[in-house]
């Protein structure tokens, strides 16, 4: 008999090499786990929070307070997505309400770019946010990806037009935050093998798929502006967009001391790599920033907590609608000094710059 023919008959191989085709809907298939495993809900965090990355435009402050009073957090940074004088209502509305409460960061106003004065009157802008108690400017992806100068080229993150704003930061005292890219699965097709699916299906415009700017070009021209300008402190937000590779965030941390980075919206990634994470955020305290980049509310913050405090294994990560991809996440049980400096001590670094 061969070896296939005795195979054939075997129970065990039978058993172990089964495989079956469904027909079941993706988005009916809904598991829930069975794991029996320890659970804690972190109601308030081990040391007041500063959450570092919020959009708050379409909030009230009030109702801000009340969930930041509910669960730790000291202070929230309205990164206002608006320009010209809706972005200084933003801030002034926020700041009215609670000036210890809240901190602001203006938004890159790219209206007047076809003008040949146009940096200056970015500096100006800048100032003007400053005096009203900006904390930081926000270039979001847009730039490297869709901004477009005068003559219709797309304008690269690294054109050396735009170093006297970042030289202005500094002047100013506050930091330069870049939102560069985004995650490594927006950037490859949207089919069976990309591990973000459901989430790029929901929002076929987040794809990047043939874009004509590769990620990894995005990510070295903003490199390459952090490196020329010394001086200027730069947060690069949602872990520099490199969450799926956190050496490369590492060695971008160890070449760039006036680099920051941001955790927000990335505990998903963090959380499924819960060692190499772990070990990444005692190697880097000093120089990360809880931040959220999700609607202020106390379940939110709830699961941020429990995934940078505690040891629970596979549970649900913090997210928008649509979700990031379908796995689960495990603790990091971070330790008091990390904590601390990540909760709150390195963003009041951030924040007391401008002395104000
Ligand atoms: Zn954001």
């Amino acid at each position: 008999m061969s070896r296939e023919e005795a195979n054939k008959d075997d129970k065990f191989v039978a058993m172990v090499s089964a495989k079956a085709e469904v027909d079941l809907r993706l988005s009916d298939y809904t598991p829930r786990s069975e794991l029996k495993v320890a659970s804690h809900t972190i109601e308030q965090p081990r040391f007041p929070v500063i959450d570092y990355h919020n959009h708050l435009d379409a909030q009230s402050p009030q109702d801000m307070l009340r969930v930041m009073d509910a669960c730790g957090v000291e202070k929230l940074v309205n990164i206002t997505m608006k320009t010209g004088q809706a972005a200084i209502e933003s801030i002034d509305r926020f700041h009215r309400a609670a000036p210890d409460r809240f901190a602001s960061f203006g938004w890159m106003d790219w209206s007047g770019i076809e003008r040949a004065d146009f940096i200056q009157l970015s500096m100006d802008r800048l100032e003007r946010l400053v005096e009203h108690g900006a904390c930081g400017i926000k270039f979001w992806k847009d730039l490297g990806l869709t901004v477009r100068d005068a003559s219709g080229a797309l304008l690269r993150i690294d054109d050396q037009r735009l170093a006297p704003l970042f030289d202005k930061a500094a002047e100013l005292k506050i930091p330069v935050m870049f939102h560069t890219a985004d995650p490594d699965a927006f950037f490859t097709p949207i089919d069976r093998l990309n591990e973000r699916y459901e989430e790029l299906a929901a929002h076929p415009d987040w794809s990047f798929y043939g874009s004509p700017v590769p990620k990894a070009s995005l990510l070295e021209q903003r490199d390459r502006v952090i490196a020329w300008h010394p001086k200027t402190t730069f947060v690069a937000a949602h872990l520099a967009e490199s969450s799926e590779n956190l050496s490369y965030v590492a060695k971008l941390l160890d070449s760039h001391p006036n680099l920051y980075v941001d955790i927000s919206a990335r505990t998903p990634e963090l959380g499924r790599q819960p060692y190499t994470a772990r070990k990444f955020m005692l190697k880097y305290a000093d120089r990360i920033l809880f931040g959220t980049d999700l609607i202020p509310e106390v379940e939110m913050y709830r699961l941020y907590y429990r995934f940078l405090e505690t040891d629970d294994e596979y549970f649900e990560y913090p997210s928008h609608a649509s979700r990031q991809g379908r796995w689960n996440i495990y603790g990091i049980f971070l330790p008091e000094d990390v904590l601390r400096k990540v909760y709150r001590e390195n963003a009041l670094k951030q924040l007391n710059a401008t002395s104000r």
